[in-house]
């Protein structure tokens, strides 16, 4: 037999991850009349609290939960209190210094509140008509992420009569690698907005082009919304579509790059949770951006990845930005814009390539922690198929939140 020449190694991981569906929902309005009470729920919330100047949950649930109950009584309490999270969050966000509008009718949902249907594209939603059945749109991404559905937002948009569902799923992961595990090639990839993409092998991704054409699309957008006229609001609708195509043609282009490099497993900031929760620090993405590109990009270098056979791993993307990549120092102050300038070792990178270069380590670890609880199993490339072994036994604790 020739020695070691077909051995390889196996190895299956688990672990699981958040992943969001958007799904387009039919304009409804019993759903605008929930969003316009949600609102205002969560404006009285805002005023209360920016004039006690506390974000406390608890406390503004005391003040102003049967206010608020008698002010709207047509909406539900789980959504009152959901309004209330909502209204917290914004206000710690804002650190009570400013005085907040709530213009957006976006509603929040979690388990009491929504049930998702997969099998018949459906989604149950509480209301203020009581709970409806809505029909979603189909999209590959139901079948991809199945798992568990832990909450869900419902975006509406006034103007274009458009109404969306954002649905979190928790997913078990299963990832099949095939390598060398001593020599495995990890890529750390940060995302931003000024740069779409940062590789810690220098690789940069640069949105200028994309924002340019996107300024383009937006003054196009304008001008169509201020004409009015019939024409002009199919000319508009033909223009938002080409603008979304525009934006998932440029994420292929750059995933297929990317999966193409000679890496085996590509690493990632973890922003599923992030998009969801509102993050304390809230640092560089925010939905009000009106992109999801970057999850997107992440969701079509997922499958590209995964025909080619590497695995993509997340990361805490907590301290990523104010790490020094050279010697490990944290300080929020190491980051200076677009600059990293470390404050112990005096270490300067761009900003964004630091941050990939941690991500780089953090995703290899990870990747080592992940091998180290799976089972790895070593067979020869020899053996007929039948006759291999695979684990079948999930991680005792997944990842995630
Ligand atoms: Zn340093």
């Amino acid at each position: 037999m020739k020695a070691n020449k077909n051995l390889i190694y196996y190895i299956i991981i688990y672990y699981t991850v958040f992943r969001t569906i958007k799904l387009k929902l039919p304009y409804d309005s019993s759903l605008l009349e929930t969003g316009r009470q949600f609102r205002e729920a969560c404006q009285m919330v805002l005023d209360y609290g920016f004039a006690e100047k506390t974000y406390n949950k608890n406390k503004l649930n005391r003040a102003t939960y049967e206010d608020v109950r008698k002010t709207i009584p047509t909406l539900p309490s789980a959504l009152v209190q959901t309004a209330r999270d909502t209204a917290s969050e914004s206000l710690k966000q804002t650190k009570l210094k400013k005085k907040i509008h709530r213009k957006s009718y976006t509603l929040r949902y979690d388990k009491r509140t929504f049930r998702f249907y997969p099998d018949s594209n459906t989604i149950s939603l509480t209301t203020v008509k009581g709970r409806l059945v809505f029909p979603v749109a189909q999209s590959p991404l139901i079948d991809k992420y199945r798992g568990k559905y832990t909450n869900a937002q419902v975006s509406i948009d006034v103007k274009q009569r458009r109404m969306f569902v954002m649905v979190q799923v928790e997913v078990d992961k299963e990832v099949e690698n095939k390598a060398e595990v001593k020599d495995v090639k990890v890529v750390g990839i940060d995302r931003g907005i000024k740069n779409i993409a940062v590789l810690s092998n220098n690789k940069f991704f640069n949105t200028g082009h994309l924002k340019d054409v996107k300024g383009r699309y937006r003054y196009n957008r304008k001008r169509l919304q201020h004409a009015g006229t019939r024409a002009a609001h199919r000319k508009l609708k033909e223009l938002i579509g080409r603008e979304r195509r525009f934006v998932q043609d440029t994420n292929h282009v750059i995933s297929r790059q990317i999966v193409n490099l000679p890496f085996d497993v590509i690493a990632l900031e973890d922003l599923g949770i992030a998009s969801m929760k509102t993050k304390g620090n809230g640092r560089r993405f925010n939905h009000k951006l009106g992109s999801w590109s970057p999850y997107q990009l992440e969701q079509f270098i997922e499958y590209k990845a995964e025909d080619l056979g590497k695995s993509v791993i997340y990361v805490d993307p907590k301290y990523t930005s104010q790490t020094c990549a050279k010697c490990g120092y944290i300080e929020k102050n190491n980051r200076k814009g677009s600059i990293f300038h470390c404050k112990n070792c005096n270490f300067q990178l761009h900003a964004d390539l630091n941050a990939s270069r941690n991500i780089e380590v953090l995703g290899k670890s990870e990747y080592f922690r992940l091998l180290s609880t799976s089972q790895s199993l070593r067979f020869d490339e020899s053996m007929p198929t039948g006759m291999r072994e695979t684990s079948s036994k999930p991680l005792p604790s997944g990842r995630g939140s």
